[in-house]
């Protein structure tokens, strides 16, 4: 049967792949049996490869983990858009929107994954699929991009995720859609249009409201869970923090204040109040040296924010293996109001894209907001870049992020 949140009373699923990783790196036995994401990024992962187990292989070992009675629950990323990552270009994928992109994706992608995780040999497992991150953010903030411009314009990101949930949607499947961050979707230009999206795209599907479970924040960024020393409503020297460069007038300074804010809202847009959201935790637990341990006293609205702050990114537009990060909180269940869980998606200690250009046969490109030189652009308020160099390419192990996420895990490993 369908529960309303696949997160309680289960056990989460260890990918051996990654976790052999995480195991082999000097003290990486303290997180290696922590439940991730398995991320089918191109259609050969489907099947799987020499290095890493495919679809039918991740279920039955699934199967497998699942011992006295505890159900396991599962996570896939389901992430091969036709021009997927449209506005950056680490994670370009393999299928093209004016390459016959969306009717590929549809036979040649969800098809397989659907004959697969509908099997009945895997009724007993609860299959968590995260569908589709930064696609539809991207459409309600990068249209000036051609590539998401064509994205939106031929239908294919709309067309393809209500496809994927219309053949995804099965008894022992839960179905959630991707939000972005507080710090690209929380201003009200941006979070109004992205509710309507998201409404439009989930009630344009066979079943409606019912296709999906929740949403996801955070996917595979470091914004933190809470900022513990301001809140949105903080003055300073008379000033709103709001007038701070780092907040630049946003409305949220932190992700669970965002994510409920937000479901709050599509539940007035119209979907059912056993909406749950998750937050991706991996990599946002900003612990470690330069972890302020109080608020500033400085009477400056700039200094006592950036004195304050948890998140020690340069800028909060920055997204590429950021320097300083650690790991967030352990995945857990029902964590706070209106979230289902904390999950680590992101398998930590697998880059968000190579620093310069590598050659490859993903479709992957070289993106510069990983490249530690470089000064930015207007995404990132033209700040460097954050990122920790020598990485390789996205979803390729990076053993010192690895080291740098433990050393800065909050909570403290
Ligand atoms: C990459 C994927 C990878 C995923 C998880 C993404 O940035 O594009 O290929 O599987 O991260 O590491």
């Amino acid at each position: 049967g369908h529960v309303d949140n696949p997160y309680v009373g289960a056990k989460g699923y260890v990918n051996a792949d990654w976790s052999t990783k995480a195991a082999a790196e000097p003290g990486g036995s303290r997180v290696a049996n922590t439940s991730t994401a398995v991320w089918i990024d191109r259609i050969a992962a489907i099947a799987g490869t020499s290095s890493a187990k495919g679809i039918q292989a991740h279920l039955d070992a699934a199967l497998a983990q699942a011992t006295g009675g505890t159900p396991v629950t599962i996570q896939f990323v389901i992430y091969d858009l036709p021009n997927r990552d449209c506005a950056a270009l680490a994670s370009n994928g393999e299928l093209k929107v004016s390459e016959n992109g969306l009717a590929r994706y549809k036979t040649e992608f969800i098809d397989p994954i659907a004959a697969i995780m509908t099997d009945p040999k895997y009724d007993s497992l609860r299959i968590v699929n995260v569908v589709e991150d930064d696609s539809l953010p991207n459409l309600v903030t990068n249209l000036s991009m051609p590539v998401c411009a064509e994205a939106n314009s031929s239908g294919a990101y709309v067309q393809g995720i209500q496809y994927a949930l219309n053949k995804l949607h099965k008894g022992n499947i839960y179905n959630y859609l991707d939000i972005g961050h507080h710090a690209w979707l929380g201003w009200d230009s941006n979070f109004g249009p992205a509710v309507t999206l998201l409404t439009n795209t989930v009630k344009g599907t066979t079943a409606g409201f019912a296709s999906v479970d929740g949403f996801i924040s955070n996917t595979a960024n470091y914004s933190s869970l809470t900022e513990p020393y301001f809140t949105i409503n903080t003055q300073v020297g008379g000033q709103s923090i709001r007038q701070s460069k780092w907040v630049d007038w946003n409305m949220y300074v932190d992700e669970l204040s965002f994510t409920q804010a937000f479901r709050n809202a599509l539940v007035t847009a119209g979907f059912p109040s056993t909406l749950g959201m998750l937050i991706d935790t991996s990599r946002n637990g900003w612990g470690g040296t330069a972890r302020p341990a109080g608020p500033s006293t400085s009477t400056d609205v700039n200094t006592f924010v950036n004195n304050s702050r948890i998140d020690r990114r340069i800028h909060a537009g920055n997204w590429c293996n950021q320097s300083g990060a650690g790991l967030g909180e352990r995945p857990r269940a029902t964590p706070a109001t209106g979230i289902d869980a904390y999950v680590w998606i992101k398998p930590p200690g697998e880059s968000d894209g190579a620093s310069q250009a590598i050659d490859n046969d993903q479709g992957k490109g070289f993106d510069r907001m990983c490249d530690p030189t470089y000064t930015g652009n207007s995404l990132n308020g033209n700040n460097l870049t954050g990122a920790l160099p020598n990485s390789p390419l996205a979803g390729t192990w990076f053993s010192s992020q690895f080291q740098q996420l433990m050393t800065n895990a909050y909570p403290a490993l």
